[in-house]
């Protein structure tokens, strides 16, 4: 696997490419896709010590928790998350998109993973009879200078091993779309929906057949090496890191796999590690087609994308449940986990605009940035973008929809990251934690190949 050098300054990344009382969650075999229940008994209540913790259940907590404790059933695994429910961020509030690899730099760790999780992810829906659709994509010039881009993307889906992909005229694009205009398309018929928060609940009940335990309502705010053992332990001091929460409740565990979306740099610092990269929240508004108008749709339609964004540009996507969801918009939030237009948390705004490297994003970006903002206030603004792929859609067809919030890294000198990012840190606790950094889209869909990476690492690092 090949390292290169994490922008800015921060911990050494071990793999990176630049450019009351807590309850124990399971779901119940058969739980219909939503957030999971408590149970009374589920898991191994009461356990407080653990090989390995994750912190995080996410879509690649519960991966890397699941394929860790797959490997190895005689060590003790837990989940440690601070929502009630799992799935509950970015893992459930998302396109829902199985990405087939195309816009990944060649050699990245997002184009190897992504083309390898998208297979892993058919297959495990396949075993677990979670529903997808293989419904296929288009991405779409619409103008005459985005041709060349679309060409340089052919190609790259190419380099990236990418199936099935062809480019195709202005009257086979109006075969598959039929409301659909365009120049040229590049076709990807591999590329599928799926409901992802129903994957991380079906890793999750994995995770806990396999003896794991999640701890919900458990939010993570200390961690340090302990001094003695606890009162009572034969143990000795088998377990020297001690993972606090908010409510002062402790577990202890020997390594730690911190998978914490949009507090990920809080984690790395509370762990002691850099704080940099630093997450920017970029929330992204959908519009929802009226359901009467869904049949103008069949499969994904995207834009040929901004090369100066890591985000793929306002898309076409049919969900799961038959509804068709435009979207989303990229504008940057001033709460972390904030969902509506007015979410403003102080601690985030301070702590964001007190990093240089988000004033140099914005000055270097401003007035596409404000651009952003004007769209996602006024309807009829995001109305032009869309009608310029299917010209029917009309204001009186869509309605404000749901909306996500992207945990965005951003290096010191104002870049987004463009690669996943994992790292470790350096110090007592440093040297027995492995951080995500940087896991945006297409992370879920690489959620798999991504817990693979991760295993092998703790394996590697922690000789398990
Ligand atoms: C709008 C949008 C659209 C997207 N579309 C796609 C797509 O179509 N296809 C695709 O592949 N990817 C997509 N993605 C990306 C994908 O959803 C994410 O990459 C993926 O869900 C990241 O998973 P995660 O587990 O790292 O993060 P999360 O799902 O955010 O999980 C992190 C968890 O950590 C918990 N946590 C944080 N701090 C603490 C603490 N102190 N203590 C305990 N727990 C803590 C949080 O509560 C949360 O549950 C999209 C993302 C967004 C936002």
């Amino acid at each position: 696997m090949a390292a290169a050098a994490l922008r800015g300054r921060g911990p050494r990344p071990f793999f990176s490419f630049s450019s009351s009382s807590s309850s124990c969650w399971r779901r119940p075999r058969g739980l219909p896709p939503g957030p999971s229940r408590p149970l009374s008994g589920g898991g191994r209540p009461g356990r407080s010590t653990f090989d390995v913790a994750v912190i995080g259940a996410g879509i690649l907590g519960l991966a890397s928790a699941r394929e860790l404790s797959l490997r190895h059933p005689s060590l003790v695994f837990g989940v440690l998350e601070k929502e009630k429910e799992l799935a509950f961020h970015q893992s459930g509030h998302n396109s829902g998109v199985i990405h087939s690899g195309i816009y990944y730099t060649p050699g990245s760790l997002k184009a190897k993973l992504c083309v390898e999780g998208s297979l892993l992810c058919y297959k495990y829906c396949d075993q677990k009879g979670i529903p997808y659709k293989q419904c296929g994509k288009l991405i779409v010039a619409v103008e005459r200078e985005e041709i060349p881009r679309l060409k340089a993307l052919y190609e790259r889906g190419l380099q990236n091993n990418v199936r099935g992909l062809k480019l195709i005229t202005s009257k086979e694009i109006q075969e598959k779309e039929p409301y659909c205009r365009g120049l040229i398309a590049l076709d990807s018929p591999y590329t599928g929906i799926v409901n992802y928060r129903q994957v991380a609940l079906a890793y999750a009940e994995d995770f806990q057949t396999a003896g794991g335990t999640i701890l919900t309502d458990f939010e993570v705010e200390d961690m340090q090496m302990a001094k003695e053992s606890p009162p009572g332990s034969e143990e000795g001091l088998k377990y020297p890191v001690v993972v606090r929460n908010s409510k002062g409740e402790e577990v202890r565990c020997r390594h730690l796999v911190a998978c914490a979306g949009l507090y990920s740099d809080r984690l790395s610092q509370i762990s002691g590690c850099s704080p940099e990269p630093r997450i920017v929240p970029f929330r992204g508004d959908y519009l929802v087609l009226k359901p009467e108008k869904c049949y103008l749709v069949r499969g994904n339609i995207y834009p040929v994308p901004d090369p100066r964004f890591p985000f793929l540009g306002i898309h076409f996507t049919p969900r799961m449940d038959g509804s068709v969801w435009l979207g989303p918009n990229a504008v940057l939030a001033f709460k972390r986990e904030g969902y509506r237009v007015y979410d403003f948390s102080l601690q985030d705004f301070m702590e964001a605009t007190a990093y240089s490297g988000l004033w140099k994003l914005v000055l270097r970006n401003f007035l596409y940035g404000v651009g952003e903002m004007y769209r996602a206030c006024f309807l009829s603004a995001q109305l032009k973008q869309l009608q310029k792929f299917i010209p029917e859609v009309t204001i009186n067809d869509i309605l404000r929809g749901p909306a996500g919030v992207r945990a965005q890294a951003l290096d010191n000198d104002g870049n987004l990251i463009d690669d996943f990012v994992f790292d470790e840190g350096t110090g007592d606790i440093g040297g027995r934690i492995l951080h995500v950094r940087n896991a945006p889209s297409p992370a879920a869909t690489s959620s798999l190949a991504i817990a693979k990476m991760i295993a092998n690492e703790v394996e590697r690092r922690f000789e398990l």
